[in-house]
């Protein structure tokens, strides 16, 4: 027998993975988890943690969008069977910057609540009166009561410690240069060696090394600043805003400091932090928050989201074989998490996706 030999093979060990790893743990499977790095180590900890249905998805994204209501409706669950995750259902507010702006916020609140979610208006007297800390010179926007946060960190920290209790086996630094069909079964070639796997769950992301995957992957780049939160409390919701001059920007409430992204930049594999993306970030924070001037910086970094040709998710199962492909999970990976977790591990262990992931299995070559 070629390589030891593992059951199930999860090939990434980011959102995707980390959560499906969990999942098939749960239903009495003991996969073995390939990270190229670390656990997490990929998009999911550059991410921001939103978990923003209502304005994350763009007009004409049905299916997206009634994916990440149902996979929203799964985190409080989640929370309490994982423990700390930083998970805090205080809402979403999206900010018009000038009175230019309210017309497509508001438009924007009309198809969200044409979708089933609850949106309400608040002129800029009355967004003051919940959150003080806002620019007098921002006249109105809207408020999305459902909506939440993580903290990314803490989600992989416990969903690493969850599958481990339940037998999962983590091997980091391996990245999977070449998956190879062997009959009925796979090798995986790493640096470590041969493996041999039943089955095998790419989930990638942006992949690392040579690793061919049959689809493109096109990575988004994000950049992102973290400053002190001023005091405790001081930021009680995520704050996200647009502007048509001033572009789009988010600010999002971890415990002690303060997320404000992110860009959306197609410049390949190129990860670099640069003047251009933290001044934007920057100029558009201070023009909602004037008071975050003084604010202290602690971190900037960068991440690259993983977006199919369509930007949408992608689930792929090669024809008469046992190995499947998660990927595009786009801006939208931390929000979808619990749902890709459940849904894949019921498409592996019983050969169905659930209907609200179907719309995006994909046969062919996307
Ligand atoms: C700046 C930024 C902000 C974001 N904000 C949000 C947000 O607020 N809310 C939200 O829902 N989503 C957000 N996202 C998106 C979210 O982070 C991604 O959609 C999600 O992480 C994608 O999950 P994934 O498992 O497909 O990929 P990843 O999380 O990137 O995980 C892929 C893993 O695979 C590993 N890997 C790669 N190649 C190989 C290989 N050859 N062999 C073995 N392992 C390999 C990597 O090391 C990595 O650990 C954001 C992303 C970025 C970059």
């Amino acid at each position: 027998m070629l390589g030891r030999e593992v059951e199930y093979a999860v090939v990434g060990g980011g959102a995707a993975g980390l959560a499906i790893a969990w999942q098939l743990a749960l239903r009495g499977h003991v996969p073995v988890v390939f990270d190229a790095k670390q656990p997490g180590s990929g998009a999911m900890t550059a991410s921001a943690g939103m978990l923003s249905p209502a304005y994350e998805a763009e007009f004409g994204e049905l299916h997206l969008l009634q994916a990440m209501i149902e996979s929203r409706r799964l985190y409080p669950k989640w929370a309490a069977e994982l423990g700390d995750i930083g998970y805090e259902a205080t809402g979403t507010y999206e900010l018009a910057l000038m009175p230019e702006d309210i017309p497509y916020v508001k438009r924007r609140m009309e198809f969200e609540r044409s979708q089933g979610l609850r949106v309400e208006w608040m002129e800029g007297r009355e967004l003051r009166e919940r959150l003080p800390i806002l620019s007098p010179r921002i006249p109105g926007g809207s408020y999305a009561p459902d909506e939440g946060h993580v903290s990314p960190e803490l989600l992989r920290d416990r969903l690493v410690e969850a599958a481990q209790r339940k037998g999962v086996v983590f091997l980091s630094e391996t990245p999977v240069a070449r998956i190879e069909r062997t009959g009925r079964n796979f090798l995986l070639h790493t640096p470590r060696g041969l493996y041999q796997a039943e089955v095998v769950i790419v989930c990638v992301g942006v992949p690392v090394g040579d690793l061919e995957l049959p689809f493109r992957v096109y990575p988004v780049r994000g950049q992102m600043v973290a400053v002190e939160m001023p005091r405790p409390g001081w930021l009680p919701s995520a704050v996200r805003y647009l502007n048509k001059a001033y572009g789009y920007g988010y600010a999002v409430p971890k415990r002690t400091y303060i997320i404000l992204g992110g860009t959306v930049e197609e410049k390949g594999w190129d990860a670099s932090v640069t003047m251009g993306g933290i001044l934007d970030i920057l100029r558009r924070a201070y023009y909602v928050f004037p008071d975050l001037y003084e604010a202290r910086v602690i971190r900037i970094w960068a991440g690259l989201r993983p977006a199919t040709q369509t930007r949408t998710p992608l689930f792929h199962k090669e024809p008469e074989s046992r190995l499947y492909y998660i990927n595009g999970l786009y801006r939208n990976g931390i929000l979808l998490l619990p749902l890709i977790g459940e849904g894949v591990a019921q498409w592996i262990v019983e050969g169905n996706l659930p209907p609200v992931l179907v719309p995006f299995q994909v046969e062919e070559e996307g």
